[in-house]
């Protein structure tokens, strides 16, 4: 991105007005050139009654509380919402299934935004819907696109996005109510060990309701992760849409104090 420099002093002998109006131009100026920004994506899918929740939890509702025209005639629209933590676009907090881990308002903002590394598994996953990354698919990556980075926020792309919001489709299962019935990708114990000890990642993402399979008995990309004070964001939208390497991330969920997971907006901005 092309940095702007400018010869105006913005010393205090200005008048405060002038330095705010000079200010605002300045920055409306740049938040308006295309030319100096890259492609913003939106990887979030919106919240409503077919939003996937994991098979246990209580899934989104929202409800009209106001709606129309007031008596003093102007409009007036409000309504409620509730739901569990982990559904529909989220972030896992570390302490998801790591006691001493990081709540969702204690991760610190600046490890929310980081390089997007995206590993693509899908033809893996076409043959085995229970295929979990393993250390190879991360080096044959590395041997095409170089090393991790570090600050990197590492997304796999398994293609079962493609079945959002299809509940039995997405979560692989005729019965999807039952847990133990699941299957879709994810991450494997080994890959996650070496993109934490090997590699020095911000947090991990994934296109799937969990970063552990569907399979999974006692999810422990899970524990691994949050024992490492790190984060996730599951059902993760459109990462078909991003480059293997050199978009950034920016993924913010609701401050939630003492949150275990939160709804999370998440963007990227191509390069
Ligand atoms: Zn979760």
């Amino acid at each position: 991105m092309r940095t702007t420099t400018f010869s105006l002093s913005l010393t205090c002998s200005w008048p405060s007005w002038t330095r705010v109006i000079l200010i605002a131009l300045l920055l409306g100026g740049c938040a308006t050139n295309p030319s100096r920004t890259g492609t913003i994506l939106d990887l979030t899918y919106s919240f409503d009654e077919d939003t996937v929740y994991w098979p246990t939890n209580e899934p989104f509702h929202w409800e009209k509380a106001s709606w129309g025209p007031t008596l003093k005639g102007y409009w007036y629209a409000s309504a409620v919402y509730s739901a569990s933590e982990h559904g529909g676009t989220h972030l896992d907090a570390p302490i998801h299934f790591a006691e001493s881990g990081w709540t969702v308002d204690e991760i610190p903002v600046a490890n929310l935004t980081g390089k997007a590394i995206v590993l693509d598994i899908r033809s893996q996953v076409e043959s085995n819907p229970d295929y979990s990354l393993q250390i190879d698919d991360i080096a044959r990556w590395e041997d095409s696109y170089g090393l991790i980075p570090p600050k990197a926020v590492v997304l796999l792309y398994t293609g079962f996005g493609q079945y959002w919001p299809e509940k039995s489709r997405y979560l692989g299962s005729f019965t999807p109510e039952d847990p133990m019935t699941l299957h879709f990708p994810g991450f494997s114990a080994e890959a996650i060990s070496f993109l934490l000890h090997k590699r020095e990642i911000l947090g991990i993402g994934i296109d799937t309701a969990s970063i552990d399979p569907g399979q999974s008995r006692d999810f422990p990309v899970h524990q691994i992760l949050g024992q490492a004070n790190c984060y996730a964001l599951e059902n993760v939208a459109h990462l078909d849409r991003l480059p293997p390497r050199g978009a950034r991330i920016t993924a913010l969920p609701m401050k939630i104090r003492g949150g275990t997971g939160a709804p999370v907006r998440i963007i990227a901005i191509l390069p």
